[in-house]
């Protein structure tokens, strides 16, 4: 096996992808790209420059504008957005709607495709998204696909928010977990399916530990 590669992870908004690969990454010693930060922040460049996000033709104009770089401290990934780290800026509800929105346009996955390529050309990593197994990194071996019912991702999200503070309403919750799901799915370029190739992990019923395990146990190392 080549020693550098790339573990491939596709799954709807809140199944615990990120917090899964977190950990397997760490216990397999390499780096975890969360691929959807890179969405989030081209899209509060966006909503920045107070560009219409439904208009395809005013993204596109402004896409050389805006700087999209990935940098990693202590193996956690840092987003800068012409150079200002918005790390923590790009975690609102309003620049995750506009993600989902934006990421429709063929241009802008096309400049964000380059990034995260470039970014697990020299180094290991598990890397996740919406079209990693099928579109990013379509040759590894390591494929994955997690999800978790639509319910218990708005139970699991309803916790975050009351834990954070935050009012929210529980009905609002699952309709904007439908909603990103339906665009996820429904775009015509690279929408989220399940790779034929992918392992596919229901982390409804399962723990944490269990899926990292169980990822693990698929990868072999
Ligand atoms: O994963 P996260 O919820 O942070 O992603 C934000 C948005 O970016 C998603 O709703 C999705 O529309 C988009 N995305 C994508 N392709 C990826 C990762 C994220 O289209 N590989």
């Amino acid at each position: 096996m080549n020693s550098i590669y790339v573990v491939a992870v596709d799954g709807p908004a809140g199944a615990g992808k990120s917090s899964i690969c977190k950990e397997a990454a760490k216990r397999l010693g390499i780096l975890h790209l969360d691929t959807g930060a890179t969405y989030r922040t081209l899209a509060l460049g966006l909503l920045r420059k107070g560009v219409d996000i439904n208009d395809d033709k005013a993204i596109e104009a402004q896409l050389d504008k805006i700087d999209v770089t990935i940098g990693f401290e202590d193996g956690r990934q840092i987003m800068y957005l012409d150079g200002e780290d918005v790390t923590g800026s790009i975690r609102t509800g309003e620049v995750s709607m506009a993600a989902s929105v934006t990421s429709k346009n063929a241009k802008v996955r096309e400049k964000l495709v380059a990034l995260q390529r470039q970014t697990a050309e020299r180094i290991s990593m598990i890397v996740d998204g919406r079209d990693i197994c099928t579109n990013v990194f379509p040759n590894t071996p390591y494929k994955f696909y997690i999800t978790v019912s639509v319910e218990e991702r708005a139970r699991r999200r309803a916790l975050q928010l009351k834990e954070m503070g935050v009012a929210f309403d529980e009905k609002t919750l699952q309709q904007e977990i439908e909603e990103r799901d339906h665009n996820d799915m429904t775009r015509d370029i690279s929408p989220l399916r399940v790779d034929p190739d992918a392992v596919v992990i229901d982390n409804t019923n399962i723990t944490q530990e269990q899926a990292v395990e169980l990822m693990l146990s698929y990868i072999g190392k």
